[in-house]
């Protein structure tokens, strides 16, 4: 089949692509489209050209198994050929348009999209920018600010943001091809016109910013950079620096680690695609625990749509966590990632275990605690239906003892959210030893439901990601001994580009769970095991993190200061344990890190309990703060 169609009608071009799934722009479509254009060129009749797609969306954007490699004809020679027409071409938009498919619509003469549509630049995630003119076009249609924001962030906008821009010149009310048939043409050409409020932009504070957020990665300010040329030189001259740019950082390691990034979430959780068992119903959905995850969890399946049942120990807990439910939506109505506070009528609470029963799927988020947890799965057996399926969002906890208090272990299974779960967007699915089919396939469909990345994870010691972060952990505690300090290896994983480091992650999120998995684990420890106590000493000093205003830092100043009592601690310890204290480089303590993660990376592969390593990286990089530049530590591992 033939990517690009034409047929003419009364002196009208329509142009149709046709290239599933996602008329991405790869060789074939580029020459199809080549070729129309040069066909078009010569027909004296056609005055006008109607470009739309068949399918769920426009163009997505390009083909990126081709980058680092493309072939003739290249974009952009294809897009001067559109933009340079004699007779004007309308883009007619719907979909996600998206990259080389918004450069497109860019180079048309003008614009429509149908309601709903979403237009972006996304290249930045891939570790490279527009090369076809994306930074040059743009910015001669929208404010040079917007232009910025949509380059170097990458997230799409929607068509009404679109067009308040000046992105798109209509959003279609009724049928878009009859509308764009419709469309006038424009004036001048895009390129001879000027860059539109760039004498507004401070470069250098714009710069600044960017750097900080961007904590290593290239492309942002290479995108920051391509759009200041692009409103200091002549549009010619900006074109051909934006390629440069483009082909060189197409096939820069950061891009390398990008595509592998994107490649593993794509295929992160295929298993549970391909099981046959139908999921279960999440029209509603329970929900048992309404602390920080419990109410995270409501949370995300109300913004899905969900109702929820949520039980808790009391009524006045249950009144508590209607709060704090109540709290997360507002803040992310707040935030635009909500359209109204209607979701919250779809929430009820209580304490009965009564109101769950017609609930096909029930996520328990009690305390840490296996004797807590299993009186609640007993409960759940005795009440639920026999073909509900009951997940737990433990952290740590055993999920096949867990299973084996129900009369059927083949319906629970582990579902680790991650905080706040209304935002993080992993979702490990630990699959026990007795979890049946119908229990994966319904975590597959909450993952997609919540639009979620599911990792599948077999049943150890904290999984996957914990049982990886409990190692570094353990052995940063042991650098710690030897002679570095939290501040220092903070600095050193931030500088590497990880969002917060170690400790002030553990401050955040409260080290009494991890101190109550380490207890638990004591009296199977073997005694000639290294250990070093200086966490679980903070832990007895009462640091329990944020919550408690200190922890590894002191939270007195409202922000985290190092504190001379943790140093204290750990000068003891490193007396306690024999060692003599040196000094650590940034350099060393990262090679620890990451020598540490993928040693037990490989021991997670071996037993099992990863499919792949891919699924590792996607777990490190989008659940703890892992740089997405980076790859990922098996990736860095080769
Ligand atoms: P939390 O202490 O904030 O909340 C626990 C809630 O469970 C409380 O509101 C409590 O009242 C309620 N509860 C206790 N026993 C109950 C019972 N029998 N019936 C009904 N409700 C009961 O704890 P949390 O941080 O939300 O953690 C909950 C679970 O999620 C734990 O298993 C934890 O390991 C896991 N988890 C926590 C995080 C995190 O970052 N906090 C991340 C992933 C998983």
């Amino acid at each position: 089949m033939q990517p690009v169609s034409l047929t003419i009608s009364e002196g009208i071009a329509h142009l149709r692509i046709d290239n599933p799934p996602v008329n991405a722009l790869n060789q074939p479509l580029r020459a199809g489209l080549r070729d129309a254009a040069l066909r078009i060129a010569g027909m004296p009749d056609v005055q006008k050209v109607v470009l739309s797609c068949a399918g769920r969306t426009f163009v997505a954007g390009a083909d990126i198994r081709e980058l680092g490699a493309p072939l003739e004809p290249y974009l952009p020679d294809v897009l001067d050929l559109i933009a340079g027409s004699s007779v004007p071409w309308i883009a007619a938009l719907h979909g996600t348009v998206l990259g080389g498919g918004l450069e497109l619509a860019m180079a048309c003469h003008a614009r429509i999209a149908a309601p709903g549509t979403r237009l972006g630049l996304p290249e930045v995630s891939l570790g490279i920018i527009p090369g076809s003119g994306g930074t040059v076009r743009l910015p001669r249609l929208v404010p040079m600010s917007d232009a910025i924001a949509m380059v170097t962030g990458g997230k799409p906008v929607s068509a009404e943001a679109a067009l308040a821009m000046g992105l798109i010149d209509r959003i279609a009310s009724g049928d878009l091809q009859a509308e764009a048939q419709d469309m006038p043409a424009p004036a001048a050409p895009l390129l001879d016109r000027p860059v539109r409020e760039a004498g507004a932009i401070d470069w250098h504070a714009q710069e600044q910013t960017l750097r900080r957020k961007s904590r290593g990665a290239e492309a942002p300010l290479e995108a920051l950079a391509a759009l200041r040329d692009s409103a200091e030189l002549p549009a010619r001259d900006a074109m051909a620096r934006e390629r440069e740019r483009f082909l060189r950082l197409s096939v820069s390691d950061q891009s390398r680690a990008l595509r592998h990034v994107f490649f593993a979430e794509r295929d992160a959780g295929r298993s549970l695609r391909d099981i046959e068992a139908a999921p279960a119903d999440l029209a509603r959905v329970g929900v048992i625990g309404g602390g920080t995850m419990g109410a995270g969890i409501a949370a995300a399946l109300l913004i899905a749509g969900s109702s929820v049942r949520l039980i808790e120990r009391d009524a006045q807990a249950a009144d508590m966590a209607q709060t704090r439910v109540a709290d997360l939506l507002a803040a992310s109505h707040k935030r635009g990632l909500l359209r109204d506070l209607s979701a919250l009528e779809r929430l009820t609470t209580g304490s009965d275990y009564a109101a769950l029963a017609d609930c096909p799927l029930v996520i328990e988020a009690v305390f840490e605690d296996m004797e807590v947890k299993r009186q609640v799965f007993t409960r759940l057996d005795a009440v639920m239906p026999a073909d509900a399926v009951l997940a737990t969002n433990t952290s740590y906890l055993d999920v096949d003892t867990l299973a084996l208090t129900t009369r059927d272990p083949s319906r629970v299974l582990g579902l680790h959210f991650f905080s706040p779960a209304h935002v993080m967007k992993l979702l490990e699915v630990v699959r026990g030893a007795h979890t049946g089919p119908r229990a994966l396939a319904t975590a597959g469909a909450l993952a997609r439901h919540l639009r979620k990345t599911a990792v599948v994870a077999g049943v150890c010691d904290g999984f996957i990601g914990n049982r990886i972060m409990n190692a570094y952990r353990t052995d940063c505690e042991f650098m710690l001994e030897e002679g570095a300090l939290p501040e220092q290896i903070d600095r050193a994983m931030e500088g590497f580009g990880f969002a917060m480091g170690i400790y002030a992650v553990q401050d955040m999120s409260g080290l009494d769970i991890a101190w109550a998995a380490r207890k638990a684990r004591a009296a199977t420890r073997p005694a000639d095991e290294r250990y070093a106590h200086i966490a679980d000493r903070l832990c007895e000093a009462g640091r329990l993190g944020r919550k408690a205003g200190r922890g590894w830092y002191d939270y007195a100043t409202g922000t985290a200061q190092p504190d001379p009592q943790v140093a204290q601690i750990i000068a003891e310890e490193s007396a306690r344990a024999g060692r003599t204290r040196r000094e650590f480089s940034d350099a060393q303590i990262m090679d620890r890190i990451l020598s540490v993660m993928q040693a037990e990376g490989r021991t997670i592969l071996a037993e099992g309990v990863a499919d792949s390593a891919e699924d590792i990286d996607v777990v490190m990089v989008t659940g703890y703060g892992f740089p997405r530049h980076k790859g990922g530590p098996m990736f860095l591992a080769g």
